[in-house]
């Protein structure tokens, strides 16, 4: 063999590799973050929603199935949340799509006892789908991920699993450092707008006493926001939590008629400066709410 058709066979050997990695598509940000943990150098990853936008909302887009098409892994949150995702994945008619749905065996938090029709809301009849808020359940998405990773990339198993014990040792160290942040954090009350927060409450010792929106998913009414009042007043609590994809009028109103805050909290990986990752995510929240 020429020297010349050495070099191109190197070249197509080398484009070969490049296309070899994994195309990883998931409904959220955090979804992606972990995803990029586990898989490093071998996967490409992309989150359908952005952070800062409302993830139980996201338009079935023709480009949105176009990328699916492409995928080998397809990562969703599972639990209703991103029920918009299901249209996608049907539309990208891609035949060898594994799914992985990260909430398997999460410790799922509110479910509802009574049976669920239309005036509730959009309660969430599987309970609470906002679990990646607990960083403990982070260890067990990043192992749902992994088996995913594995089911479409068995040659590099090794290489994810030891991907997967970094991420594992990473967040343990970091649980500690954020126990030590959350220290002046217990008990704290706070009213937030969307029940976007109740296993991070639970993680840290807060309590969420209640709610801006009337219903999940429900618009805030005068009457609502009266009784909000009411409690805010009663209950002296310091901080109103936005979410920063709803409208801050009734929690600025809130605001205004106790001398609360009004505090934007991101619930997801690229919802405020600084919360550029699924570790940095939770010192950036845990930092507003000690006002740092
Ligand atoms: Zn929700």
């Amino acid at each position: 063999m020429s020297k010349y058709l050495v070099s191109i066979a190197f070249v197509l050997l080398l484009s070969t590799v490049a296309l070899a990695k994994v195309a990883i598509v998931t409904s959220t940000t955090d979804l992606r973050s972990i995803a990029e943990m586990i898989g490093g150098d071998l996967v490409t990853v992309e989150s359908l929603n952005k952070g800062a936008s409302n993830p139980h909302s996201v338009e079935t887009l023709p480009s949105y199935m176009f990328k699916v098409s492409k995928a080998n892994l397809y990562c969703k949150i599972g639990l209703d949340l991103d029920s918009w995702a299901a249209p996608i994945i049907d539309g990208s008619r891609n035949g060898k799509l594994v799914v992985v749905d990260c909430s398997q065996n999460v410790p799922v938090l509110g479910k509802p006892t009574q049976k669920v029709d239309a005036s509730m809301g959009d309660v969430h009849p599987l309970g609470n789908p906002h679990y990646w808020l607990d960083p403990n359940n982070g260890l067990i998405i990043a192992d749902n991920i992994l088996d995913g990773l594995i089911t479409v990339d068995p040659a590099n198993a090794e290489t994810y699993r030891k991907n997967r014990d970094a991420f594992a040792t990473k967040l343990s160290e970091k649980l500690t450092e954020w126990k030590g942040l959350a220290a002046k954090l217990q008990g704290t009350e706070i009213v937030t707008y969307h029940d976007s927060w109740p296993y991070f409450a639970n993680a840290f010792g807060i309590k969420v006493d209640g709610f801006v929106e009337p219903r999940p998913g429900i618009e805030p009414t005068p009457s609502h926001t009266a009784e909000i009042i009411e409690l805010v007043k009663k209950r002296q609590i310091k901080m109103i939590c936005i979410e920063p994809y709803f409208s801050d009028r009734a929690p600025k109103t809130i605001a205004r008629e106790t001398g609360a805050q009004v505090v934007v909290l991101p619930p997801s990986v690229g919802g405020a400066p600084g919360a550029n990752d699924y570790l940095s995510l939770f010192d950036t929240i845990l930092k507003t709410l000690a006002g740092d």
